[in-house]
């Protein structure tokens, strides 16, 4: 069994390879801003509610999120493990997540805000399957069309310049901080991820000890320990 949670700013590419690692060692990638977007595509309560923090670029109140990943987690669909992406995103949601879950390892990574504001503008979001697209590092083949299911590739609405300055300062201000909280229980990997996705992700695996399954019979991983 593998628990992770993934960590980083908007735009550095948390929720790829959040689905590169659950898509190789069967892991369940949560990612709460996922379902907090299927609620609000889908017009349900939940989705009235949270609808103006997202597109503003704020954090949702940590109840709503707290009762969100309770209810997630409580389906145990995760017979091997899950990535968590998006969880916790403050002191809070720290002290909630600890209390209430075990984890392995949470995975940080890092970026400038330079380079995550660069990516964010790029990044694009198919309104039929929700596939995520970048037209610098992960063009479709054919402009503004989804290669999965030909729908219409479109901005997330809070990809903006005011909701991405919003959301930057909100992760400088109420997440990095919980940075410091993690590492004092040595849980924490960080990864730089400026390179492209394949790289972040190769030392990732490295970092955490992990090999992926058709390789881990001939060469088992040490189970590493985090906090490094
Ligand atoms: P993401 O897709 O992870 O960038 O999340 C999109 C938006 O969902 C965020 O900007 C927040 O408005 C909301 N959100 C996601 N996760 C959380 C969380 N743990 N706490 C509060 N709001 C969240």
């Amino acid at each position: 069994m593998r628990k992770f949670v993934i960590m980083g700013p908007q735009g550095s590419g948390k929720g790829t390879q959040a689905k590169m690692l659950a898509r190789d060692f069967d892991l369940v990638h949560i990612s709460v801003g996922d379902i907090l977007r299927w609620h609000v595509q889908g017009r349900t309560k939940l989705g009235t509610t949270v609808q103006r923090y997202m597109n503003e670029g704020r954090l949702v109140p940590d109840e709503i999120v707290s009762e969100v990943v309770k209810w997630r987690l409580d389906i145990h669909d995760w017979r091997y493990g899950f990535v968590l992406d998006g969880f916790p995103r403050n002191v809070a949601q720290t002290e909630f997540f600890l209390e209430n879950f075990d984890i392995d390892a949470v995975i940080a990574i890092e970026l400038s805000e330079e380079t995550a504001i660069a990516r964010m503008q790029s990044r694009r979001l198919c309104s039929g399957c929700a596939l995520d697209y970048n037209l610098i590092q992960l063009r479709p083949k054919v402009p503004e069309v989804c290669d999965n299911c030909g729908g219409r590739l479109v901005t997330r609405p809070d990809d903006t310049p005011e909701a991405i300055r919003a959301r930057l300062s909100e992760y400088r201000a109420k997440t990095h901080p919980i940075l410091d909280l993690l590492r004092e229980k040595e849980l924490i990997v960080t990864v730089d991820g400026t390179p492209a996705p394949d790289i972040v992700q190769a030392e990732m695996r490295r970092r955490l000890g992990l090999v992926a399954p058709s390789t881990e019979a001939r060469e088992p991983a040490g189970a590493a320990k985090a906090g490094s």
